[in-house]
């Protein structure tokens, strides 16, 4: 079996260098092992980039972005940059890239591994087995909506808006993103919105509900943000798909995030819509940033990145296979008792970025029988 896709690598900034190199050590084992050859190019994003082109996204990186079969990045930003101009910081080198890729699914697993499970701040039965997906909207509503800014009236009171706005279009492909994953999994799509108070997600449940009747088997429901808030910690092994809007999805899924214990096991996916072919634009990056507290000394957790690049094999290259391998993987190293700084637990053994990484190739080799 032979396949070459074209993966970039945008490492970007902190650790983001760091995890992102065990992801390359994963794929010189598929290609020895299994294989599966990946054309794998590299570029700069955020504060890297702005140092070397003085922008954190170059035009260039993003045509390769563009023409690549799927994006790998680790994280962007750090203290370094932080007193730049607004469109200069690393955070919107991320954003345009999402935005230029039409990139408007976001997927966020959250996912409790037994070994962990007793991270988790919440009661152990309430998250064991734990494994729902957040799917939020992440080109439009509120974070993108015009009219915003601040202004200032003429009495001198200063006033700041934004706008919260969604098209049908825009409603639809994401419900049809929520439904297709409800298929392969548990069928069940929860919708969230605030239909009670605000117009647009009004609109927003009528659409779903109309994109629902193309999906009979999938059994839909839908919940005010604030009571889904509450249910996420209460109860949340209830969901399996929770769609909903950008800024809710974006509050929500931090909040699915801790009931798995740790940052440094959470990966995403941004999906694009399919082109002709089926094709779709996607970047896949870990949730967490780029830990310029701990960023350079080889103890960053780089389980979140491999689990991102897992979900490219299943999404981008239907290779489920090979993503079952990698997710068996990270569940045996964890049971086998290896654990990074952030998830240590009492009796466990404490080791560094790169011998997880190691650790999981080894496991690899044993799962590839
Ligand atoms: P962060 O996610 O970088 O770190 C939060 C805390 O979690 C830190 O204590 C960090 O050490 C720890 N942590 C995060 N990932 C870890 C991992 N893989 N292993 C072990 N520990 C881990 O968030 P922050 O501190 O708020 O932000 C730091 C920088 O990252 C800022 O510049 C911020 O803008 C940026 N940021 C980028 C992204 C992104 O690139 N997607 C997301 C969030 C924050």
């Amino acid at each position: 079996m032979s396949k070459t896709k074209t993966l970039l690598m945008l490492p970007g900034d902190g650790i983001g260098v760091e995890v992102t190199g065990q992801v390359r050590r994963v794929i010189d084992w598929l290609s020895r092992k299994r294989g599966v050859t990946f054309d794998v190019r590299e570029g700069l994003i955020g504060g890297a980039s702005y140092d070397r082109h003085g922008t954190p996204l170059s035009d260039e990186t993003l045509a390769e972005a563009m023409a690549a079969d799927a994006v790998l990045l680790g994280a962007v930003g750090g203290p370094k940059w932080d007193d730049l101009p607004f469109d200069k910081k690393p955070e919107r080198g991320l954003l345009r890239i999402r935005k230029e890729m039409g990139l408007f699914a976001n997927l966020r697993p959250a996912v409790v591994f037994d070994a962990l499970a007793d991270a988790s701040t919440l009661k152990l039965e309430v998250v064991k087995g734990l494994d729902i997906m957040i799917l939020r909207e992440l080109t439009g509503g509120i974070y993108f909506g015009q009219p915003r800014g601040i202004e200032t009236l003429p009495d001198g009171t200063r006033k700041g808006f934004n706008t919260l706005v969604y098209t049908t279009p825009e409603i639809q492909r994401i419900a049809r993103a929520a439904f297709d994953l409800a298929m392969k999994r548990n069928k069940k799509v929860c919708s969230v919105d605030k239909a009670n108070v605000l117009e647009s997600t009004v609109l927003w449940r009528e659409e779903v509900i109309a994109v629902s009747k193309d999906y009979p088997e999938v059994e839909l429901s839908h919940m005010y943000v604030d009571n889904a808030a509450m249910q996420l910690v209460r109860n949340p092994k209830q969901f399996d798909v929770m769609v909903t809007t950008n800024m809710f999805g974006d509050i929500l899924s931090d909040c699915a995030a801790m009931l798995t214990g740790s940052l440094g096991m959470l990966p995403s996916a941004s999906l694009g819509a399919p082109d002709a072919e089926g094709r779709r634009k996607a970047l896949y990056e870990p949730v967490h940033g780029s830990a310029p507290d701990i960023a350079g000394r080889d103890i960053a957790n780089p389980l979140a990145t491999l689990l991102s690049f897992s979900m490219m094999l299943r999404y981008s290259f239907d290779m489920d296979a090979e993503a079952d391998m990698i997710e068996r993987a990270v569940k045996n190293v964890l049971a086998g008792g290896l654990r990074t700084a952030d998830i240590m637990q009492a009796g466990k053994a404490k080791v560094s970025t790169s011998v997880m990484g190691e650790a999981i190739v080894r496991e690899l080799d044993k799962l590839n029988v």
